[in-house]
């Protein structure tokens, strides 16, 4: 395995004007609640609503001009950002989803002129689809979180947010595949060794967490979550995120529905930012006091806005909320 500051240097050259820098704040609210200066990276504004698109535009501009299109598997954003992508190159693209992906998600990856393929009920499923498309159609396939050019897409924003704040002594990381984690942590440690990097993920089908637990990739069962960006395996036969968030992260996190739920009530009513769920995980932990105690700056990452809007709205007003086969409690927010 080969990856390092480099790629993500290269990767930074390549994307630069496409899937830029994205406003890196303050957050007075969460400051004063974890007694720490506490800082929000805003990659829910990126074009797509999802940090996504560095990844995938890296991997589809490193592409020779030769390649028909492409294809991927997707929980809904990683699909977005190549679909942008590869419009941009005027390349094919066809996505791959199961029907857990949210229908928000979906119509907004047809809206660029995608072909969408939904097959299954799984991640996996999906992503033999997508594998089945290279053989039969001779597309290329981009891994969400498993390729080189996709970490060193996601890691450009470890260096936006060092290079911002050197100080920073903690960053909670949204953690599904692994990409963005890895690119991140290889980013932030190449500046400054010091830095705590904490992997944060749902409870309910956490597929990094066991993998490292169990010392190799291994598969998990796949649930509807408030944080369905998360959900997922890693893949059994992973090269490259496995290893480097196995060798990278200090520690990881689990955070459950209800907390989830509250930190995306706190991102709306504190911050005035709309975030899904996946997005919210590292407030989320924040919050339910699960971190360890910081002695200097945190960051997260706010990851992407790309939800159910009437959903959300019944969330923020206080309301039971149903995703699949599983119901969130309401409560009204400062109730
Ligand atoms: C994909 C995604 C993540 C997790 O990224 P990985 O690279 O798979 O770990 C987090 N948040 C959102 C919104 C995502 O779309």
């Amino acid at each position: 395995m080969n990856f390092s500051l480099c790629d993500i240097l290269a990767a930074r050259k390549l994307i630069s004007g496409e899937a830029d820098w994205t406003p890196f704040v303050p957050s007075p609210f969460m400051s004063e609640v974890t007694g720490q200066e506490f800082l929000l990276k805003l990659e829910n504004m990126q074009p797509v609503g999802a940090f996504k698109l560095r990844g995938a535009m890296n991997a589809v501009m490193s592409l020779p001009d030769t390649v028909g299109g492409v294809t991927c598997c997707s929980t809904g954003n990683h699909g977005r950002g190549v679909a942008y992508a590869a419009a941009k190159r005027g390349m094919k693209a066809v996505i791959c989803m199961s029907s857990l992906v949210p229908q928000a998600k979906v119509d907004g990856i047809r809206a660029l002129g995608a072909q969408v393929q939904i097959v299954g009920t799984t991640q996996d499923e999906a992503m033999q689809e997508s594998q089945r498309l290279c053989d039969a159609e001779g597309l290329v396939e981009i891994s969400p979180f498993d390729d080189p050019h996709v970490i060193a897409g996601q890691g450009t924003i470890g260096l936006e947010m060092l290079e911002a704040r050197p100080d920073l002594a903690t960053i909670l990381v949204p953690l599904s595949g692994g990409g963005l984690a890895a690119g991140v942590a290889v980013a932030a440690k190449a500046i400054n060794p010091a830095i705590r990097i904490i992997g944060i993920t749902m409870e309910r089908g956490a597929a990094m967490f066991e993998s490292i637990r169990a010392g190799k990739p291994v598969e998990v069962g796949e649930y509807a979550s408030l944080a369905d960006s998360l959900g997922g395996g890693i893949g059994l036969e992973n090269r490259l995120s496995f290893p480097l968030c196995r060798d990278n992260l200090d520690e990881i996190v689990l955070v459950n529905e209800e907390e989830i739920r509250d930190a995306m009530q706190v991102m709306f009513f504190e911050e005035r930012i709309v975030a899904e769920g996946a997005s919210v995980v590292g407030l989320a932990a924040a919050l339910a006091g699960k971190l360890p105690k910081p002695d200097g700056p945190v960051a997260t990452i706010v990851t992407g806005r790309n939800l159910d809007m009437p959903t959300f709205n019944t969330m923020m007003a206080g309301g039971d909320v149903t995703i699949a086969d599983l119901t969130i409690k309401g409560k009204r927010y400062g109730a």
